[in-house]
């Protein structure tokens, strides 16, 4: 049995690292907005729950404020940051000192939790940018588990890792768990069920696939999306969950269940 783990980073619109400043702001706008992030979410949280799709939404806590009150029950919360840190400065040149990720990822957690009256276990970096002092950071701050590494990227991680995967597509070319080329119109519906029978064949222990709230509304290269456009995107996303219902040896999971190896 493999474990479809379907995650949705909720982040603001179009997330993109500001040179010189540790904290993100919007790709093609003057200052961060939430509006896309806001339609997308509630849309995939109805999607979700008309289709029974237990989910992970990695709320980055500055977006998690911007949302109006939801009962999420039947789904996981967790967290991707306080305001899309790049901690590593690998985009931004701004590494976050040790003692600066330590107190962000305090300050995530404790306004996620008041937020949601609820535990949160899991830990997605903003970018997937970690390195090993994030890694300690992450589990320093009691979080049980970590999402932000891709497959065979890292052994022996100081704690439970839930690993992103990487496949090659029908071209030979690398394909990620994120649907990102799905809402640009870069890659089909059918590409991903491929590549999870793939892994169900290889008796792949779970398989993570993700996407990003906004992203269904709001295109990284084309901004805001009409309201078609949007709606198709809703009907891909839609269309893959019912695909992947239906295959033979998958049942989709919690983040955080699979991590802790509680399926
Ligand atoms: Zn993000």
């Amino acid at each position: 049995m493999t474990h479809l783990v379907f995650t949705v980073d909720v982040d603001r619109d179009a997330a993109w690292p500001v040179e010189g400043n540790g904290t993100a702001g919007t790709r093609h706008k003057p200052a961060p907005s939430f509006d896309a992030t806001r339609k997308g979410f509630f849309s995939l949280l109805e999607t979700v729950n008309a289709l029974d799709v237990p989910t992970t939404f990695f709320f980055e806590a500055a977006t998690a404020l911007e949302l109006e009150p939801v009962s999420l029950k039947g789904h996981e919360i967790a967290c991707h940051g306080l305001d899309h840190e790049d901690f590593t400065g690998k985009h931004t040149d701004k590494p976050f000192t040790r003692v600066e990720r330590r107190t962000t990822l305090q300050n995530a957690l404790t306004l996620l939790e008041n937020r949601f009256n609820t535990d949160i276990d899991g830990f997605r970096a903003p970018y997937l940018g970690w390195d090993l002092d994030l890694l300690m950071a992450i589990a320093e701050t009691g979080f049980s588990y970590d999402s932000s590494i891709v497959q065979g990227h890292l052994k022996n991680p100081p704690l439970p890792e839930l690993y992103l995967p990487e496949w090659k597509d029908a071209l030979g070319h690398k394909m990620s768990g994120y649907l990102w080329p799905l809402m640009e119109n870069k890659r089909s519906v059918q590409e991903y069920v491929d590549a999870v029978t793939k892994s169900i064949a290889q008796n792949e222990p779970y398989v993570v696939l993700s996407t990003h709230s906004w992203h269904t509304h709001c295109s990284v290269e084309r901004g805001d999306l009409l309201l078609a456009e949007a709606n198709q995107n809703i009907q891909n996303v839609r269309q893959l969950l019912e695909a992947l219902k239906a295959l033979p040896g998958l049942k989709f999971a919690k983040a955080m269940d699979v991590a802790l190896q509680k399926v």
